[in-house]
Order: C-alpha cells, then sequence, then structure tokens
C-alpha cells in the first residue's frame, strides 16, 4: 500500500459528490462499481471514458486499506489483517454460523468490525488497548472493511458487529456517516436490525447515538455486577460508574423501544463469583436487557483466565435463576488464530520487517 496523501472518496457519502463537470448519470456508474460490484480501482471501470478515469484518479483514491493476510478458513472464521494508507494495521473478523431449523439451514456471515487503530479506553482485558490509541479510523476506512471483506468472502455480508478494535462511540464523528453509507440501499444495504455496536460505557455519546434515526443495536459491556468490580478492569467507570451508564442505557431504550444486551466476560477470580451473577440478572431485569456471557479469551502477554466450565456453567444458571429475560452463553470462534472479540490487536512490530 502506497503512503497517499490524496483525499480517500469512501470518506464522503455518494450525496455529497460533486465534480466539476462530471454528469450525474457518470457519478451513478461511480456508485454501482464500488458499491454493487465492490469495484475499487479507477481502472477497472471500463464504462467510463479514460480521460474521466484519470481525471478522478488523480483527484481521489478508492482503495482505503489492502488486505496483508488472511488467516483461518473460509468455511468456518478468518482473521483478514489491513495495512491502510499511512502503513498503520487493523483486523476485521468474519464469522460464519449456520441457522435455521430442519432441513432449511441457511449460512450467515457476520462481520466484525474495527472502529480504531488501538483504543484509549485500557480495559486491563482487552489485546486491544495495549497500546493506546494510535488513530481513529475514517469513515472511508470504516466502510472499506465491509466492502472489501465482502469481496474477500465472494458474498452478501448478514450482520455487522462492531466489536473489533477500538471504541466506536469514541469515534462518532466518522462513525455515523460511515453508518449512513452501510444502511443505504444505494451503498451497502444492510438492516439497522443486523448491526450491533458495542460500547465499554461513554455515557454522553449512547445519549448522543440515541438520536440517530436508525434502528442499530446496542451491546454494552457490562463485565461487573458493582463499580468496585468493574473498576478494577475497566477504568472508564471511574468516569462512568454503573449507575449513570444504566441511566444513559434507560434513555436509550425509551427512545427505541428495543432490548439492549448487556455483554459479560468471565474472568476467573476477577468477576466470576456467583453474586456477580446475582447482581447481573438484577441488572438486566431492570433494563429489559438480554444478558450474552463471554469466557474470556486468553491474551498472549496479559495472566487472566478464563473459569473451568463448572463455575462457567454455574453462573449461566444463577443468572438464568435470576430471572433475566435472555441469557446467552457465547463460545468464540475464532480461537486459534486469535480472532475472538478482543483478541484484536496491533501488530506491525511482527508484520512491517
Ligand atoms: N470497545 C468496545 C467494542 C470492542 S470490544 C467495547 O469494549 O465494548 C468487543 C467486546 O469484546 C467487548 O465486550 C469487550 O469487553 C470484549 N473483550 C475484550 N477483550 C476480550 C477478551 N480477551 N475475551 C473476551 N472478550 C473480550
Ligand atoms: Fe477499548 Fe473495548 Fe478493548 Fe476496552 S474492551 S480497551 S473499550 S476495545
Amino acid at each position: 500500500m502506497e503512503k497517499s496523501k490524496k483525499p480517500l472518496l469512501l470518506d464522503h457519502s455518494f450525496q455529497q459528490w460533486e465534480w466539476e463537470k462530471v454528469p450525474k448519470y457518470r457519478m451513478e456508474q461511480v456508485r454501482n462499481w464500488i458499491f454493487e460490484k465492490g469495484v475499487l480501482a479507477w481502472d477497472q471501470m471500463s464504462n467510463l471514458p479514460k480521460s474521466l478515469r484519470n481525471d478522478l484518479q488523480e483527484k481521489f483514491d478508492l482503495l482505503p486499506m489492502e488486505s496483508v493476510q488472511v488467516q483461518g478458513s473460509s468455511d468456518t472464521t478468518q482473521k483478514v489483517l489491513w495495512k491502510l494508507r499511512d502503513q498503520q494495521f487493523i483486523e476485521s473478523v468474519l464469522i460464519r454460523a449456520t441457522q435455521g431449523t430442519k432441513g432449511v439451514r441457511a449460512s450467515r456471515l457476520t462481520l466484525c468490525v474495527s472502529t480504531q487503530v488501538g483504543c484509549a479506553l485500557g480495559c486491563k482485558f482487552c489485546a486491544s488497548g495495549l497500546d493506546g490509541l494510535k488513530r481513529n479510523l475514517t469513515t472511508g476506512e470504516i466502510v472499506g472493511q465491509v466492502l472489501l471483506a465482502r469481496n474477500e468472502a465472494s458474498r452478501r455480508i448478514d450482520n455487522l458487529v462492531f466489536m473489533g478494535m477500538g471504541e466506536p462511540l469514541a469515534n462518532l464523528p466518522a462513525l455515523l456517516p460511515a453508518l449512513d453509507i452501510i444502511l443505504s440501499p444505494e451503498g451497502m444495504g444492510i438492516g439497522a436490525r443486523h448491526i450491533t455496536l458495542s460500547t465499554s460505557g461513554l455515557v454522553p455519546k449512547i445519549l448522543e447515538l440515541a438520536k440517530y434515526p436508525a434502528q442499530i443495536r446496542l451491546a454494552v459491556s457490562l463485565h461487573g455486577g458493582d463499580d468496585e468490580t468493574r473498576r478494577k478492569i475497566m477504568p472508564i467507570n471511574d468516569r462512568y460508574p454503573i449507575e449513570d451508564l444504566f441511566r444513559a442505557c434507560e434513555q436509550f431504550i425509551e427512545q427505541r423501544k428495543k432490548m439492549i444486551t448487556l455483554e459479560y466476560i468471565l474472568i476467573q477470580g476477577v468477576n466470576d463469583d456467583l453474586k456477580q451473577a446475582e447482581l447481573l440478572a438484577e441488572h438486566a431485569q431492570r433494563l429489559n436487557a438480554k444478558v450474552n456471557l463471554i469466557p474470556y479469551n486468553r491474551v498472549d502477554g496479559l495472566s487472566w483466565e478464563r473459569p473451568d466450565l463448572e463455575q462457567i456453567n454455574e453462573f449461566y444458571k444463577t443468572v438464568e435463576a435470576g430471572q433475566a429475560p435472555r441469557v446467552t452463553l457465547r463460545m468464540e470462534k475464532g480461537h486459534d488464530i486469535d480472532a475472538a472479540c478482543g483478541q484484536l490487536r496491533l501488530r506491525e512490530q511482527t508484520i512491517n520487517q
């Protein structure tokens, strides 16, 4: 990937495209190449006159990133390492699942998207924040992951989860325009119900997101039933303690009339005792929220462990018995390639040689 200072076309939605002397139908052809066909090279847009292709090439970059490594197999989970135009690295993960009952089985493809290079919030257990925040991704770099991952998979993407590297709500100025493009039928055409945004709990930004018109889903990383437990692993809790977080969630739910999800990773000896399970059930009841339990995925260089299976099951049963509206236990796919949640990290040191 060449270093480039040209503007990136995908940083602007097509409604904003205004190119001197270029007729509307030509722009529509460009839009079609990019979003319908997934073509991100000016010289492949064969129905445009050569002079126009050259002009546009002078003005704009089309390719936000290049895939430099794909790990994993094309029938389960694949992790794609991208090199950005300023030589930084990010990752996205393609997750395949078979759904359906009796004969009618459909394979669903979920893409886990990154929103920042690194993360500033420094949760103690997470690989993505180990080296702090390098920078926010731009709108085009967020949309680009979806476009290029679709090309990589050679099929449509059914679901998007903003659970890759970074805190999505810390990058709303780039993320909201990216969502506009992703949701638009003239863009990626992915329905809002199929898009989930996960946050560690930036209270003012949850309130800001509540005003976004599309019905995207919200998942909140709780990871502790009380402030004392949560603050041990999530420094953000000192800024926005649990009660403030829940008030913001209540406002979000009030505006949306949609259930949110409380994510809870289980770390041995830290947040896995059954008192925490009881608290978690109470919180889920109060917010009428789904609970998603995620046994911790080990991170190289960190000493946190997942609890043993028996403890995981006890915890699960206690949350269920506490009348939480809905509880799921998510055993991650992609362990073998470090592609599970929270395992995406900066890799320039290892890849750049
Ligand atoms: N920054 C956002 C979204 C990215 S992380 C957030 O924190 O919610 C997506 C989810 O993976 C979060 O719930 C996060 O807490 C969790 N996670 C981070 N590291 C993990 C790990 N090693 N094992 C399991 N889940 C992890
Ligand atoms: Fe950032 Fe989320 Fe990782 Fe916390 S868990 S450091 S907010 S990416």
